[in-house]
């Protein structure tokens, strides 16, 4: 029904982190799952025109999609809920907005006008809401407004959320609010009170939402819903209650429970009909939760205080782990600590190592300590793109035994730089959205691990970088038995390489972890998991 695409908004009140990404992104998959066409898009406050630029302790992961758009990890749930890939317009920032309406206004668009938040930049946040929707691919739009209402930064998203629904008119759209419910110990009662203001504070802004989602610990009792129903205007069964779950793959579950997808339904009009099964879904919790083995594997990295920082690969290995009935528990390992010294005790017990993406030298000595560990020590090893650098790096220094061998990215002045920057990132100035970004194709030759893991010759993931394996020493890698399995079939650049006298050992250039998903969980972090299981009864 192009044109007739419905859109739902969520915003959120009381505090950040109370999930408004798993809330849209379990609807998503609800909706999905009745058989509509559903996108999930993100508009964050920020002033920075994409999260690319940010330390992941600012905002947790930067997601890459398939375009190459550096975004919000909140795109990564939804991805990895729906199986739906999302773009750049699923994701804008205050920045973007603003780059946007500043460009115009050199241009002259404006002919002459004052250019003002109202209505400029509420317009060209407007633009944004429906971009996705008028491409007539989709039934619901859900957009999520980041950060917190009242913060001043959210404003014209609010006032222009406000807006585009009038605009609309009737049963096109509604809006789903997201508030915390707290308990009080002392007292052990459930206060209402912050949702009410809250919603008063959306009122003010001249916003009544249509359904509320109460973030709670404890269950939420008629009283305590009529409460909110009563004081917030809206109808008793649009108060729902989103209990603290065991995973976030339970809140699906939980909110096909408490109906939000046939409240949204009725909302809009829709025909409500029979809930769907979720049967694979359920299956794939089932695996979660009731696993048949453990194994742990160790992650070295250098933002490890915040798991927000690798969710994505956190996520795969949930995924690949409950393909297998596997649970896998991580240990984290900050990549400074490792030396060769420590390297035993710290990887004592483990059957599997993955070393993290990253930028810049701090912990690259630690990364590349690990990865000569568990080359000699035969366990099974992933290293996803600073991962793969550095593994090349290990390999050139402790077997090829290349003098003052580095990545440019550390060492400018190495004498053998295996790992360079490429050609056409040599002039590159600005930092922002200027990496080898994006999905490219890449060809995998015979026998090799990756061949068995993906069982197809031709594949295409997702890259985020600027330096790669330098070809001019593929050859003397290759003799010395480190082999280029994954080559970009137009660049000739080297994508993955292996270690065929290893029992696994994979470095890839690209980020296997952005394609996973409750669906199609990814092959490699599958294949991973089976050789650290298989590992782990040696
Ligand atoms: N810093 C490396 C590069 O830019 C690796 C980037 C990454 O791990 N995402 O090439």
């Amino acid at each position: 029904m192009p044109g007739k695409c419905k859109y739902i908004f969520v915003t959120g009140g009381v505090t950040s982190s109370l999930g408004k990404g798993i809330i849209s992104a379990s609807l998503g998959k609800l909706l999905q799952s009745r058989g509509y066409s559903v996108t999930i898009q993100k508009f964050d406050p920020y002033i920075n025109v994409d999260p690319g630029t940010l330390n992941p302790y600012e905002h947790g992961e930067c997601y890459v999609t398939d375009d190459g758009a550096e975004t919000d990890l909140d795109l990564g749930h939804y991805e990895r809920f729906i199986s739906t890939p999302t773009s750049q317009a699923n994701n804008v920032t205050t920045g973007r907005i603003y780059q946007n309406v500043i460009q115009k206004e050199r241009r002259g668009d404006y002919l002459g006008k004052t250019v003002q938040v109202v209505p400029h930049i509420t317009n060209e946040i407007k633009k944004g809401f429906k971009t996705l929707g008028d491409s007539g691919k989709y039934d619901f739009v859900i957009t999520e407004i980041g950060g917190t209402i009242g913060d001043i930064e959210s404003q014209p998203y609010v006032e222009a959320m406000r807006q585009f629904r009038w605009e609309l008119g009737e049963a096109r759209s509604l809006g789903i609010h997201l508030t915390l419910v707290p308990y009080l110990k002392t007292t052990g009662e459930l206060k209402t009170k912050p949702t009410q203001h809250s919603v008063k504070e959306l009122l003010s802004l001249g916003v009544q939402p249509d359904i509320l989602v109460c973030r709670t610990e404890y269950h939420l009792n008629d009283d305590v819903k009529r409460k909110i129903a009563l004081f917030c205007n809206v109808k008793l069964d649009a108060v729902i209650e989103s209990i603290d779950a065991d995973t976030i793959y339970d809140v699906p579950l939980l909110m096909q429970d408490q109906k939000l997808d046939e409240v949204v339904l009725k909302y809009l009009n829709l025909p409500v009909g029979e809930s769907p099964k979720l049967k694979t879904w359920r299956e794939f919790l089932q695996h979660v939760k009731h696993p048949t083995s453990e194994i742990e594997i160790a992650l070295v990295g250098k933002y490890i205080e915040l798991k927000d920082s690798y969710k994505s690969i956190l996520e795969a290995f949930n995924h690949g782990g409950a393909s297998n009935s596997c649970k896998v528990n991580i240990r984290w390992i900050d990549a400074e600590a490792v030396t060769a010294e420590t390297a035993p005790e710290l990887f004592k017990g483990i059957n599997g190592i993955l070393v993290a993406p990253g930028f810049g030298e701090r912990g690259i000595d630690g990364k590349i300590s690990a990865i000569q560990y568990v080359r000699e020590n035969n366990i099974p090893f992933l290293g996803i793109c600073l991962g793969m650098q550095c593994a090349v790096i290990e390999y050139g220094r402790n077997v090829l035994n290349l003098p003052n061998c580095d990545s440019t990215e550390f060492s400018p002045l190495a004498t053998n730089k295996v790992i360079d920057l490429m050609e056409d990132q040599k002039n590159v100035s600005n930092l922002g959205g200027t990496m080898r970004l994006g999905s490219y194709e890449c060809h995998l030759k015979e026998d090799s691990i990756v061949l068995r893991a993906y069982n197809n010759k031709q594949i295409n993931e997702r890259h985020r970088h600027r330096f790669e394996f330098n070809s001019d020493y593929l050859e003397a890698y290759e003799k010395a038995g480190m082999i280029a399995t994954g080559f970009n079939p137009d660049s000739g650049l080297v994508e993955i390489v292996e270690l065929p006298s290893h029992p696994w050992f994979v470095g890839v250039q690209f980020h296997p972890e952005y394609k996973s998903t409750v669906a199609n969980p990814h092959p490699l972090f599958i294949e991973f998991v089976k050789a650290v299981m298989q590992h782990s009864k040696n």
